[in-house]
């Protein structure tokens, strides 16, 4: 129940003063849809107004000004600015209107008159302008220019200032509430109480306030981040509490381990018997298997499979693609299916009779394994007793889609997968809610990938390179990125390189990409895995999970255009074999700075952990962890970057309040309930759960 005292902030932004029908939309745009919204959007940035004189106005900043009225010009003819000539002791300031009623101007501003004004300066040769004045008042309330003001990112028609209007009347709303930081901590940070936090923030006195590590923007992110993880924590503390089957380490994956054609790394041990201590638990799993390409993540998950069979159960195994899918099934298929169990590959291709079929073993239990796309999510897909599932590159499908699937049995015991390197420091904000396994080591036999970033003017010699080493039997991939905005017109850039390496490589040239049709595409890439296709030229396809053990030759397009993360995943689809294996990274003339930094990370680092940690330090704009895709959530006080020593603190505090306090009745309990509330992150809300 949300509190009273909270109220005021959870109206819709029309009861703002001067919200009407069409800036509400705007203001919902930026912000949201209620007061509170418009409270937590805090200003980017400052601008300061320096007070001048005429003759030092510079271009393109922003200047107060006191002058005279010198005369009226009205425009010549139309389309032409009404303009004031101004004066001080030191020059002419011209101040040009495109819209505005000059007469109005006029009897408001009456030649002779003293104005304080102030606005952006333009110069034009000699003439020194400034278009619309932000402000144009009597010389004695000069004092009302703010010195530094706030800017807000705002949408066009809202403009920062009106919108600032809104933020300090939503602040007025704001009342004070209790406190839910722990005393000591707020003491030592000498953090502000919640309301003076926001005050500061839509009151900045100067750059430092706006800055992520001004106190008041710490405290507010700390709020944030705690009510968050107060929010995950709950979450997993309900997910413990729903019963799931009881399964037991099974006589079939023992068999299913002895079969296999190596041993299991230490890593993966540990990773099997983690996830095998939650599938004995009794309480549903929720664990994310968190390995590097190449760790050896698949053959955990299908241990597990054949625990849940050897109990009973059936598993779905779940991959974004087909392709991956399909590797998957060839994979696992033989290794289960030699124990007895049936397996089968449900994807968009299957339809009909065929289709039908599958189904009808599903639904009456005598398939015990179900590998797929999201095929397996369809209504009529229906599972006698559904588990455990698996969900592999789980950032690749959306939470409805994971949960679609979970909801097709009671109790499912869930395992996602993921190689997406989150920093260490972020995993928390991404998967506070799940149990972490992580594969930390990789298989024996694995030759380091020898990694150069190469101008594309240098592009014939690789190419030379690439021909000699395919005819002496190695198999390559060639990556060109999705960069416009057109697929059609990236499709064609792939089209044009395949055709042009046809021209000197030969016909062993392969082409996959998104738009084909699926058949093709498995086609090209079965006979790339057979040998057939020399050089495979794909769009990023084959970012995830695809497994060529002969491919040792890894070339990558505009490289400067990838997430760190994506380049090294794309370059763990080599250095698998027994092959030495290389990485060339071509990029554009001129590369920056930052760029070539990035570049150099990959060129030193094969760990993915440590590679998403120093690209996450040199981050510029954008989000080139491409943590939107990983589940990342949307904060608006917190900066995961800039904040994030507070993570960790925000998470043991939660885990700490919770333990103390499970029902939160105590007055910090109380406390931490309207903190919820303010940022209204259920436990149960869909957006945040990554299982
Ligand atoms: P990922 O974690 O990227 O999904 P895979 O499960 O596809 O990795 O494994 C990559 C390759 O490593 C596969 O060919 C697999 O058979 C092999 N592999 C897995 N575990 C081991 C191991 N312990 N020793 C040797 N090879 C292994
Ligand atoms: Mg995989």
């Amino acid at each position: 129940m949300r509190p009273e005292i909270l109220f005021p902030l959870f109206t819709p932004v029309s009861t703002l003063k001067g919200v009407g029908p069409r800036v509400a939309p705007l203001i919902e745009k930026i912000a949201g849809s209620i007061v509170r919204d418009v409270l937590f959007t805090a200003p980017q940035s400052v601008i300061r107004r320096i007070a001048t004189t005429v003759d030092s106005a510079v271009d393109g900043q922003v200047q107060t000004f006191i002058v005279s009225i010198d005369a009226h010009q009205p425009p010549s003819r139309l389309g032409q600015p009404w303009k004031i000539r101004a004066w001080d002791e030191t020059g002419f300031l011209t101040l040009t209107w495109f819209k505005g009623h000059g007469p109005h101007l006029e009897r408001q501003h009456p030649p002779g008159a003293r104005r304080a004004v102030s606005g952006k300066v333009e110069r034009f040769g000699s003439e020194i302008q400034v278009a619309h004045p932000e402000y144009l008042l009597p010389e004695e309330r000069a004092a009302e220019i703010p010195e530094f003001e706030p800017v807000y990112s705002v949408t066009a028609g809202l403009p920062s200032r009106t919108f600032r209007r809104f933020a300090l009347e939503a602040l007025d709303r704001a009342a004070e509430l209790p406190e839910w930081q722990d005393p000591a901590w707020k003491a030592r940070e000498a953090w502000p109480g919640w309301r003076e936090a926001f005050a500061a923030a839509h009151n900045p006195a100067g750059e430092a306030d706006v800055a992520p590590l001004a106190p008041h923007r710490r405290r507010l992110a700390y709020d944030e981040l705690l009510a968050h993880q107060l929010a995950l924590a709950q979450r997993k503390a309900s997910r413990r509490a729903q019963p799931a089957p009881r399964v037991g380490p099974s006589s079939l994956a023992a068999d299913a381990e002895k079969a296999l054609p190596f041993k299991l790394t230490g890593a993966q041990i540990r990773a099997l018997s983690e996830v095998r201590g939650d599938l004995a638990s009794g309480e549903r799993m929720s664990r994310l298997l968190q390995g590097d390409v190449g760790s050896g993540k698949t053959v955990v998950g299908m241990l597990a499979v054949a625990d849940a069979a050897g109990a009973g159960l059936q598993s779905a195994f779940m991959a974004p693609t087909e392709i991956l899918a399909r590797q998957h099934y060839e994979t696992i298929a033989p290794a289960l299916t030699a124990l007895g169990l049936s397996v089968v590959l449900l994807t968009g291709r299957d339809k009909g009779a065929g289709r039908a079929n599958k189904l009808a073993g599903l639904a009456n239990g005598s398939h015990a394994v179900a590998i797929g796309t999201h095929a397996l999510f369809q209504d009529d897909v229906v599972f006698k007793t559904l588990g455990l599932s698996i969900i592999d590159e789980q950032h690749r499908f959306g939470v409805n889609e994971r949960r679609r699937l979970q909801d097709k049995g009671e109790g499912v015991h869930l395992l996602a997968m993921s190689a997406t390197p989150i920093p260490r420091t972020l995993e928390l904000t991404v998967f506070g809610d799940l149990d972490v396994s992580r594969i930390d080591e990789k298989p024996p036999g694995r030759t380091p990938v020898a990694t150069r970033a190469v101008p594309m003017p240098r592009l014939p010699e690789i190419v030379a390179r690439l021909k000699s080493a395919a005819e002496g039997g190695a198999q390559a991939f060639w990556i060109c990125p999705l960069v416009s905005e057109s697929e059609k017109i990236d499709l064609c850039a792939a089209e044009d390189r395949a055709a042009d390496l046809r021209k000197i490589i030969g016909s062993s040239v392969g082409l996959v990409h998104g738009q084909m049709p699926a058949a093709e595409k498995d086609a090209v890439m079965a006979d790339f895995v057979d040998g057939r296709v020399s050089v495979l030229v794909a769009t990023t396809v084959v970012e995830v999970g695809v497994n060529v053990p002969n491919a040792s030759i890894m070339v990558i397009e505009q490289a400067e255009r990838f997430g760190l993360a994506q380049l090294h995943q794309l370059r763990g689809r080599v250095g698998r074999g027994a092959r030495e294996s290389s990485c060339v990274l071509l990029y554009d003339l001129p590369l920056s700075d930052t760029a070539q930094q990035r570049l150099d990370i990959l060129r030193r680092s094969d760990d993915g952990f440590e590679i998403a940690e120093k690209d996450l330090e040199l981050r510029g704009g954008g989000d080139p962890l491409g943590l939107k895709q990983s589940g990342f959530p949307a904060y608006r006080l917190a900066d995961p970057v800039a904040h994030r020593d507070l993570i960790a603190v925000a998470a043991d505090d939660a885990r700490l309040i919770l333990a103390r306090d499970p029902d939160l009745t105590s007055p910090r309990g109380q406390a931490v309930r309207t903190l919820q509330e303010l940022f209204d992150w259920k436990p149960t809300s869909p957006q945040h759960d990554a299982g």
